[in-house]
């Protein structure tokens, strides 16, 4: 069995810019847990399935990702033994630690909606949230002339909920650019009673939901897909009757939970069937193992999950991690905040910054109109984070 330091489980977002922010810090002999080759930038996924960026761009090799210092064992965990301070690995090995940080990130359970898992084999239905299919829904977007698409987005924990419904705008936009679009009928099923959650959020996105013509259906989720048959059953998320509708194409967004090997260790509260880690939700520090740290999609955390968060969670992670290193208690706190920029036309953006309690926090506290519809937000968006994702954020440097 090998020991260190500091062993991180997932080279993601999260695992990657937590092990370069140590590293920053002075501490020695930081490994990460990856078994991927190649790391992907999931919020550019959206960007290809409506047309606005290449597959190709989503994805590094991961010996590139890595930050400078940190050692890479490529391996998958396959559990996690916190009173023997080890990691069990996929091929057989175990791997000891001083700390532990866990972060792999959130599965996609297509098994739970009967009949998804069989209909995103069949020609007219992808998702854009897995990295297989993100290129036969551009194609299936692009190529459609008339008919009915569906789009879905999940109750309970995902990752950027409302990163479902950003394809849906850009597609719209190049539907009404090429003069298709009145010939499409558009439906998003969304779980919350309004579409996003803000009012100041919802009353942009509503105004291009009039404008694209898209028929919302709000408080409602999706109890089963035919692919053969094309159809879709709707119902609301309280129950009572279901409708049934007949689509050309459909975008699913499937259920989301923390990995089923995570959810089999005893890191996740009793009783969470979700299976997250259960952490304090500020210091993020596991709250019955002290040397254990989660954060990311993987963490029980309130706040909404995205790589917006991350770039406030992997500071106050690392910061408070060194200084228990140090012999001192952690005194970082994480306020909850988190991102979610919508794609709203193929040039413009509505730039969502809220915190756990889903109230307004922009970034630049005196612009709080920053989160209406502009082409500003999309510059950003589509072509500034990926460059600082890729050279600041994964290296630990922002
Ligand atoms: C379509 C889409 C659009 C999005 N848009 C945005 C956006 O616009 N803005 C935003 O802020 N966020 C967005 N997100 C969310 C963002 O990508 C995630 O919140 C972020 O990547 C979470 O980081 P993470 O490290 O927790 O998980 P990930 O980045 O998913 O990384 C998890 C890593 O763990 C590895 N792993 C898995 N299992 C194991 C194992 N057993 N052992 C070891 N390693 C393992 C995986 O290979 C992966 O590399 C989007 C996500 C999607 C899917």
């Amino acid at each position: 069995m090998t020991h260190h330091r500091v062993v991180v489980i997932g080279g993601g977002n999260a695992g990657l810019s937590v092990a370069g922010r140590l590293h920053r810090l002075g501490v020695e002999d930081v490994v990460v847990i990856e078994p991927r080759e190649q790391h992907r930038f999931q919020p550019l996924f959206s960007h290809v399935a409506g047309g606005r960026a290449r597959l190709s761009t989503t994805v590094r090799p991961q010996a590139a990702a890595m930050p400078r210092g940190v050692g890479w064992i490529r391996d998958a965990a396959a559990g996690i033994e916190p009173e023997h301070d080890a990691v069990v690995l996929a091929s057989g090995g175990r791997v000891g630690y001083d700390h532990l940080v866990v972060c792999p990130g959130i599965q996609l359970d297509w098994d739970r909606i009967p009949g998804l898992a069989a209909a995103i084999r069949t020609p007219a239905v992808a998702s854009h949230y897995e990295y297989e299919l993100v290129a036969k829904a551009s194609r299936l977007l692009r190529d459609l002339r008339r008919g009915t698409v569906v789009f879905t987005q999940p109750p309970g924990p995902a990752k950027c909920a409302g990163a479902a419904q950003k394809p849906m705008y850009l597609a719209c936009d190049y539907w009404r650019a090429t003069g298709v679009l009145g010939d499409i009928r558009v439906v998003m099923v969304v779980p919350d009673p309004t579409v996003f959650g803000i009012p100041e959020i919802d009353r942009e996105l509503d105004r291009k939901i009039a404008e694209y013509g898209i028929e919302l259906r709000t408080g409602s989720e999706v109890q089963s897909v035919d692919g053969e048959r094309r159809t879709i059953e709707i119902g609301s998320t309280h129950g009572g009757p279901s409708e049934t509708i007949r689509f050309d194409v459909l975008n699913a967004v499937p259920p989301q939970s923390a990995p089923d090997w995570l959810k089999d260790t005893s890191l996740p509260a009793p009783g969470d069937d979700g299976g997250f880690v259960e952490v304090d939700p500020e210091t993020l520090r596991h709250v019955r193992y002290p040397n254990v740290w989660s954060l990311g999609d993987a963490a029980a955390t309130r706040n909404s999950k995205s790589g917006g968060a991350l770039r406030k969670q992997t500071k106050v992670l690392a910061e408070n991690l060194a200084a228990v290193l140090e012999g001192w208690e952690p005194t970082r706190r994480y306020n909850g905040y988190s991102v979610c920029p919508f794609t709203v036309s193929r040039s413009t953006v509505v730039f969502a910054e809220f915190d756990d309690r889903y109230r307004l926090t922009p970034t630049i506290p005196f612009w709080r109109t920053l989160s209406r519809e502009r082409r500003l937000s999309w510059l950003f968006d589509r072509h500034i984070l990926p460059w600082v994702y890729w050279h600041m954020i994964l290296k630990g440097r922002a």
